[in-house]
């Protein structure tokens, strides 16, 4: 079963290196969006998840997992700092380590999820229409996912802000990053033609 190895890191959080060089999605993603993305922002989800984990001992403890699913006992205003930094957290690892140059292999679903996506969705093609669709549909901040339901189903979401998939009881296999700091610097307002390159560069795990 796939599980994004994110979810066992614990506190004191540090930023995850990249796995590949930051032009390496060149063309589809440029690399001034990925030092900006990757060492700018995903570098403060780090910072403020470590910060207000500084306040709580026994939260450190537990894994990103854990803080994930059970931020219990804290005043309303931490508990939403903890679930909004933990998500960012977590949403990014998994965005960034679900991406390889596109000449690179795994562009292409495994076996098992591939025939997962026929029964679910027909085609190939049908499920990166509807997952671009969706990725067109969050209004604001978010993203878009394809996630496994604990029943084994194929699910696209969609997430705001920096909510998680995995708080819904599903596993995230692809993420798509709808946030503007994801493609405002070469797409501008063009958040279609972003989510349509981004399928050049997207890796499917295996399920
Ligand atoms: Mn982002």
């Amino acid at each position: 079963m796939y599980t994004p190895s994110i979810q066992y890191s614990k506190y004191p959080f540090s930023l995850p290196p990249l796995p590949y060089d930051y032009d390496a999605l060149e063309p589809y993603i440029d690399a001034e969006t990925m030092h900006y993305h990757h060492d700018k922002h995903f570098q403060t989800y780090i910072n403020n998840l470590n910060k207000v984990l500084e306040k709580y001992p026994g939260m450190q403890e537990l894994t990103l997992q854990q803080i994930l699913m059970r931020p219990v006992g804290l005043p309303p205003d931490d508990r939403d700092a903890v679930l909004n930094n933990a998500g960012g957290v977590y949403n990014h690892a998994l965005f960034f380590d679900g991406m390889a140059p596109a000449s690179q292999g795994g562009h292409e679903p495994p076996d098992r999820l591939f025939s997962q996506i026929k029964t679910n969705f027909g085609t190939l093609e049908k499920l990166k229409e509807q997952l671009t669709e969706a990725a067109l549909g969050v209004f604001g901040s978010g993203w878009a996912c394809l996630g496994l339901t604990r029943q084994g189903k194929l699910r696209i979401l969609t997430l705001k802000n920096q909510e998680t998939a995995i708080r819904q009881w599903i596993t995230p296999l692809l993420m798509v990053d709808v946030w503007e700091h994801a493609y405002y610097l070469k797409y501008k307002n063009n958040r279609k033609e972003y989510a349509e390159n981004l399928w050049h560069v997207l890796v499917f795990p295996e399920i």
